[in-house]
């Protein structure tokens, strides 16, 4: 029967396809792919719907939203009598995060990170629904919608897996009469932000998914299937070329926070609301002497896609210049050897595409792998 297999490996970037034999025999057609900006909160969206973030609704898991913060509890208060020195630990706070999570009753991806239990009151959560469900998008469809309508039989992998077990259940699979698989790996990810791009165990990580998919290839000619398969990213990796304590800038202003402004700190970018408007005149002012990043023009907001109705997101974006990292930011307080989330622009950003096929349109941009994913589902189909 035909057979097609979609994997995505997180931070498979087009700078490790340039330097590493992976594949290039079994699949010929590969192209570089421009990254969506942001996080993995805003580019599996963009995958799983081929559309901008101002479309899908999608981006950093934190917004500004008082009056519905879920934190707004008993609970949440309760964490701020304890001291800091519990509160943020890694552990605890990972804890924390499950354990909400659970309360919340959210089926997404949920981390509290490093967000300040002072401020976190003032935000809102965007990543509640399980994003590989059907019907996980208010007002669009995603690959996994149109499996459904189509009567696709499709198996997919599941996240909160280990990458050992997931690929064993799918393996399983192989031998049924599914006609579209979505296997999704993150681990390569964690490896790259430990160690950047250039790690020792980088190769080796590269060497297993190549064996794995060398491994399906092989049962699938066994079996005598006609497969179409193909191995994508949803960005690279850039390494830390410096730290910046962009909440030291903001703090100098002397401003206060819940009366002046509303910031996010991500690790490359900082995110504000503006609650007057002479606390704008100031910030704008200080992030203008700040080298080391710049402010997102309407332009760019426009191009990435993240010109947000009601500037839901953020009223102003400051981006940091590649490789340098906001340390401490409200994800974490150290930095890490590698990080993603700079401009799209920049190569290191740069996702990848690899199949065994050659599809209608070159993906371009990750967003364009849906409709790739859809040919492939409909090839299967006929
Ligand atoms: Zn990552």
């Amino acid at each position: 029967m035909k057979k097609s297999i979609f994997i995505f490996i997180d931070a498979m970037g087009w700078e490790l396809m340039k330097k590493h034999d992976f594949l290039k025999k079994e699949m010929p057609i590969r192209n570089a792919s421009k990254m969506q900006f942001g996080y993995s909160s805003t580019a599996i969206p963009t995958i799983l719907t081929g559309k901008k973030p101002s479309e899908h609704g999608q981006f950093s898991y934190y917004y500004h939203d008082k009056n519905n913060s879920p934190f707004n509890n008993i609970w949440f208060k309760m964490l701020r009598l304890l001291p800091s020195s519990i509160t943020e630990r890694g552990r605890v706070r990972s804890y924390i995060s499950k354990l909400a999570k659970f309360f919340f009753g959210y089926t997404g991806y949920f981390q509290i990170y490093s967000m300040p239990l002072d401020r976190i009151t003032h935000f809102n959560y965007s990543e509640k629904k399980d994003l590989f469900q059907p019907g996980a998008f208010k007002e669009v469809d995603s690959i996994f919608d149109y499996l459904k309508e189509k009567g696709i039989n499709y198996f997919r992998t599941d996240w909160r897996k280990n990458e050992v077990d997931a690929f064993q259940n799918f393996k399983e699979t192989l031998t049924k009469p599914h006609q579209f698989y979505f296997l999704y790996f993150a681990e390569l990810d964690g490896v790259q932000h430990k160690e950047t791009k250039e790690g020792a165990s980088v190769p080796g990580r590269l060497e297993l998914y190549k064996e794995r998919i060398q491994e399906i290839m092989q049962t699938l000619d066994e079996q005598g299937d006609e497969y179409r398969i193909s191995v994508v990213s949803d960005h690279g990796m850039t390494t830390l070329t410096s730290e910046f304590d962009l909440k030291e800038v903001i703090d100098r202003t002397g401003l206060e926070f819940g009366r002046d402004y509303i910031s996010c700190f991500d690790s490359t970018m900082l995110r504000l609301w503006f609650l007057n408007l002479d606390a704008k005149k100031v910030i704008i002012k200080a992030l203008g002497d700040v080298k080391e990043g710049s402010i997102l023009s309407e332009e760019e907001l426009e191009r990435f896609g993240i010109d947000f109705e009601g500037q839901k997101y953020g009223e102003l974006f400051f981006l940091m210049k590649p490789g340098v990292q906001i340390v401490p930011s409200d994800m974490c307080k150290i930095s890490f050897p590698g990080m993603h989330g700079y401009t799209p622009d920049h190569k290191d950003s740069d996702a990848s595409f690899l199949a065994n096929f050659e599809p209608r349109k070159k993906p371009e941009w990750v967003g364009d792998f849906f409709n790739v994913m859809k040919e492939m589902a409909d090839w299967s189909k006929t």
